[in-house]
């Protein structure tokens, strides 16, 4: 007669939930049915502390499910202020980022999003690039840079000042001829006085041909 077979003495139940919580690397892979390689090499297989797997780490792995991460409080702030500053203009555009975005996410989870945010940044790419060439290209500004500036400035308004109060002349924007009542008279305007762009009548683009 065949020895009755003796009930499998191994770990208590406790012991083995202890054990599943804290799964080395070939046992984690066996769960996973994958060769340890493979998975040392998935970054989205969350690990305890010491390198170990929890079960319920692979059996979220293992059902695509990614967990997110835990970003920290400036990661968060940056995040808000990126949306604010990011904030689609008008209302469709907003409401077709959202719901498409939302969409993948439903369809992918949150390993979806990723990878749409990581699409989202290869299209800015080429724009980034730029804009950080553009700053290259940037120079501090100088005191004549300022000066220069303010005096453009001051000089639109004094133009603007001398056209208001009908003081300047005009002047042909072909033929540099000025008027003097009913006469265009050969230019160019006296040094002193200011010029407005004006047409005489031979280069009125307007005259009837
Ligand atoms: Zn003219």
């Amino acid at each position: 007669m065949p020895k009755k077979p003796t009930p499998h003495k191994g770990l208590t139940a406790p012991q083995q939930t202890n054990e599943l919580q804290r799964l080395k690397q070939q046992a984690a892979a066996y769960v996973l049915d994958c060769n340890g390689r493979t998975l040392r090499d998935r970054s989205d297989v969350e690990r305890n502390d010491d390198g170990t797997y929890h079960v319920h780490a692979l059996i979220a792995a293992a059902a695509g499910k990614t967990r997110l991460a835990k970003l920290t409080d400036d990661e968060i702030e940056f995040c808000h202020r990126a949306a604010d500053v990011l904030d689609p203009s008008t209302e469709g555009a907003l409401l077709t980022v959202y719901d498409g975005l939302r969409a993948i996410e439903q369809t992918h989870g949150p390993a979806g999003l990723a990878a749409a945010l990581d699409t989202m940044l290869e299209a800015w790419r080429h724009d980034a690039d730029y804009w950080r060439w553009e700053a290259t290209q940037r120079r501090p500004l100088t005191e004549a840079d300022i000066r220069e500036r303010i005096e453009r400035e001051q000089e639109r308004d004094h133009q603007y000042t001398a056209e208001a109060s009908l003081q300047c002349v005009a002047s042909c924007d072909s033929c540099d001829r000025v008027r003097r009542g009913g006469k265009w008279v050969k230019g160019p305007a006296q040094p002193n006085e200011r010029t407005y762009v004006s047409h005489c009548p031979n280069h009125n683009e307007y005259r009837d041909t």
